[in-house]
């Protein structure tokens, strides 16, 4: 059983029981180019897309850290969707910072740069009350602080892990670590096959859920997600966007999504729904602008629009 908590201050409803939700990952100044647009410096970060997706219906505590250079403005953000910032670190230093490059059709992403800054020899030491958290969701980060922030908590009951293809290339064997304790992996359809060296999604899902994950989550961007769990298989479609902004985070945002709704003890299916309508408001803006505007209204009728793709 895991521990429950009633939260009043939670946004979507005034008192609500919750498992807290530890959320670990990168904090980043992004810039972003697409066709038609170009942004500097704004809020990004696997950690930040997935704590303003989770925190908009769970208790979130975060874990990360920024440096001296992050604008104050933008700590309102972390204090409105994490209910816990005790493990947010700044330390001395340059704030992680991304750049990332859309072509036309959005696909093929490319990195332009990757600068660690904190991040470099970033060892975060879990509070007291972090330790205890039974939800974890370990964002986007290198695999070995994925590591340390989960060996931390000994209350953990649900491990979710995302990555990505940077780490399955230089960190396999730690990743595999990692993956070792996780109950639901989350990866996209490229990732599958560079992590399993396999085409076919079947055979993805079977290879990694013999790692240890009970359930495997297989993100295929328009075409929607694939569901292994057990012997068994769904698949559920995607809210049909009609303008495509900016698709950074959006696999942030579905892991933020999933793991909110699983803090609140519902099925993995209503959690892969809920993840993929916060993602498909997520590419609708820049940054988090889409995903922090988001109304409660806004994301029940996506989740009901998903709920009927639900293996259709
Ligand atoms: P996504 O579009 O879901 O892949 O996530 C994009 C976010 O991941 C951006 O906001 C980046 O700041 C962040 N990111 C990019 N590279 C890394 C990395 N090596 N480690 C952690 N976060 C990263």
């Amino acid at each position: 059983m895991v521990l429950l908590i009633i939260s009043k201050s939670l946004k979507m409803g005034t008192c609500m029981a919750v498992n807290p939700l530890l959320i670990v990952g990168s904090i980043s100044l992004d810039t972003i180019e697409t066709i038609s647009d170009r942004r500097e410096s704004i809020l990004g970060g696997s950690a930040t897309y997935a704590t303003v997706s989770a925190g908009k219906s769970a208790d979130v505590h975060l874990v990360g850290v920024i440096g001296t250079d992050f604008p104050a403005e933008w700590m309102t953000i972390f204090e409105e969707y994490s209910q816990d910032l005790s493990n947010l670190d700044q330390k001395d230093g340059q704030t992680f910072s991304w750049g990332g490059r859309y072509p036309e059709d959005w696909d093929d992403r490319e990195t332009l740069f990757t600068e660690l800054g904190v991040f470099t020899n970033y060892k975060p030491k879990l509070t007291e009350k972090n330790k205890n958290t039974p939800i974890l969701f370990l964002a986007n980060i290198h695999p070995e602080l994925q590591l340390s922030v989960l060996q931390q908590n000994s209350k953990r009951e649900c491990v979710i892990i995302d990555t990505m293809n940077l780490w399955i290339n230089t960190e396999r064997k730690k990743l595999k670590e990692v993956i070792g304790y996780c109950d639901v992996l989350l990866l996209n359809e490229f990732e599958a096959e560079q992590f399993t060296r396999r085409k076919n999604h079947d055979d993805q899902g079977a290879v990694l859920q013999s790692l240890g994950p009970q359930q495997v989550i297989i993100k295929c961007g328009r075409k929607g997600a694939r569901l292994y769990s057990g012997h068994s298989v769904d698949t559920i479609g995607v809210f049909p966007v009609k303008n495509v902004v900016d698709p950074t985070g959006a696999g942030d945002a579905f892991g933020g999504g999933l793991a909110a709704a699983l803090a609140h003890d519902e099925s993995i299916q209503e959690a892969i729904i809920n993840g993929s309508a916060l993602a498909s408001l997520c590419i609708e803006g820049f940054g988090i602008e889409s995903l922090h505007r988001a109304s409660n209204n806004e994301i029940d009728h996506r989740k009901e629009y998903l709920r009927n793709t639900l293996n259709s």
